[in-house]
């Protein structure tokens, strides 16, 4: 288990104090202002060695980000934007870096806007975050009060940080929706290229960070990127939010090493499955967009970015939902489909028709009203939709029915056979379809 000397978000479960005060007696805003002196070269380098990829699902190498900053300026402002629209469900880190630990994503925002030269950044809150919201702005008065912030500030780099509040879409997640939903209009993803470190927000080059991406980097610059790059296997280091739900005992999030086996993060830290190990049936590892894996796959499996891209999953945002075997897999997936299908913004004609049919079959599969040649047609449209559209969210609602079909096709067929069985028609709702 991770030991706390090693952790770097100290206060998420909010027992201490997280006013300004708190957190630098817990050693945050420490050095800032050597740390800014190295510039931002060093920083970006510093931040590449440590091997950090980002925390938001996607896993990019957050250095490597950085840098596709221009260096120079044509002009053109460069902007800093953090998403903090934390909606994927299962997800619950971010908001507990808000809430509980703000000042770590605070001081994380002037070192990032220092390296990618930067001197106004953005945070997108999602809109149910209320208490969140209050939380950081409080913790960004005092850091301007302190003269943390502003400009000719004591700490050497001139910036600006502003709180937007989102309206409470999922698809403004999605980095140019977030973009498109900050200029003030209707969050629709854009196409790319052009990329934000092009041509993001207002025109000008901007990079678009998770929180917790952003929150760990102080304490990373201030222990030295070998001690983060110390955690977890090659290509996947570091510490990470663990968040995990569902069938297990204590529901919890949690800081842990990436890499970290799936067994030791339920066990030690969720109390075990409930009923026990042997109950298990199947977990989603990454937040509801990926695919899941059976429990005999994942039990010992590392839980990092590689390994479960080789179980044809993925890590994403570690929200790891626990299903055990009292859950009917088919209708948790068909209620997943819906979340997407009412969340498709309805630009691209997969994700639009692809998400409301993908739901329609399933509905009627977890009632058993289908046939079996419409296992593998429901297949073939969930292809047809990954990868064709404008943004990941056709994949993200296309990989939980590929996940369900590839592992549990023998329990969709064992509905279409129960049903076949004993057909018990609806006929008010066969009217109403
Ligand atoms: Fe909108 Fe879906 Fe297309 Fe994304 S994939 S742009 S959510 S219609």
């Amino acid at each position: 288990m991770l030991a706390d000397k090693d952790r770097i978000f100290t206060n998420i479960y909010g027992f201490h104090d997280k006013s300004l005060k708190g957190a630098m007696a817990r050693g945050h805003w420490d050095g800032t202002k050597a740390i800014i002196a190295q510039g931002r070269d060093a920083i970006i380098q510093q931040v590449k060695d440590s091997g950090l990829r980002g925390r938001g699902g996607a896993g990019f190498p957050t250095g490597l980000k950085w840098s596709f900053m221009p260096k120079q300026s044509d002009g053109r402002p460069s902007y800093l934007v953090v998403n903090a629209d934390e909606s994927e469900p299962g997800t619950c880190k971010d908001r507990e870096i808000l809430r509980n630990d703000p000042h770590t994503l605070v001081e994380g925002c002037l070192i990032a806007g220092c390296a990618m030269g930067a001197n106004t950044g953005y945070i997108y809150v999602r809109g149910e975050f209320i208490r969140e919201r209050e939380a950081l702005q409080l913790a960004i008065d005092e850091a301007y009060e302190a003269g943390f912030l502003g400009k000719n500030n004591k700490l050497g780099w001139d910036f600006d940080l502003y709180v937007h509040h989102g309206a409470g879409a999922y698809i403004c997640g999605e980095e140019t929706a977030l973009l498109e939903s900050l200029e003030g209009k209707k969050g629709q993803p854009r196409l790319k290229p052009p990329f934000p470190a092009n041509m993001g927000l207002y025109g000008c080059p901007t990079t678009v960070n998770n929180v917790e991406s952003i929150a760990v980097v102080p304490t990373i610059l201030r222990r030295g990127p070998a001690w983060f790059a110390g955690f977890g296997k090659p290509n996947n280091v570091g510490t990470k939010l663990f968040c995990v739900s569902g069938h297990v005992n204590k529901p919890a999030t949690f800081e842990e090493a990436m890499s970290v086996p799936f067994s030791e993060l339920i066990e030690k830290h969720c109390g075990g499955i409930r009923g026990g190990k042997d109950n298990l049936l199947a977990v989603i590892p990454g937040g509801s967009s990926v695919p899941l894996v059976p429990a005999e796959q994942i039990w010992d499996a590392a839980m990092d970015f590689d390994t479960l891209r080789a179980l044809r999953s993925g890590l994403g945002t570690a929200a790891v939902i626990v299903l055990d075997k009292s859950t009917d897999v088919v209708k948790a997936i068909t209620r997943i489909s819906y979340f997407y299908k009412h969340e498709s913004c309805g630009q691209c004609t997969p994700c639009r028709e692809g998400t409301g049919w993908m739901w329609r079959v399933l509905t009627r599969m977890s009632e058993g009203r289908a046939q079996k040649k419409e296992i593998d047609m429901l297949l073939e449209v969930a292809g047809q939709v990954e990868g064709h559209t404008i943004c990941a969210l056709g994949d993200a609602a296309a990989w939980p029915v590929q996940g369900l079909i590839r592992h549990f096709r023998h329990e969709i067929e064992k509905k279409i056979d129960a049903y076949a069985a004993n057909p018990h028609p609806d006929p008010i709702r066969i009217a109403a379809e």
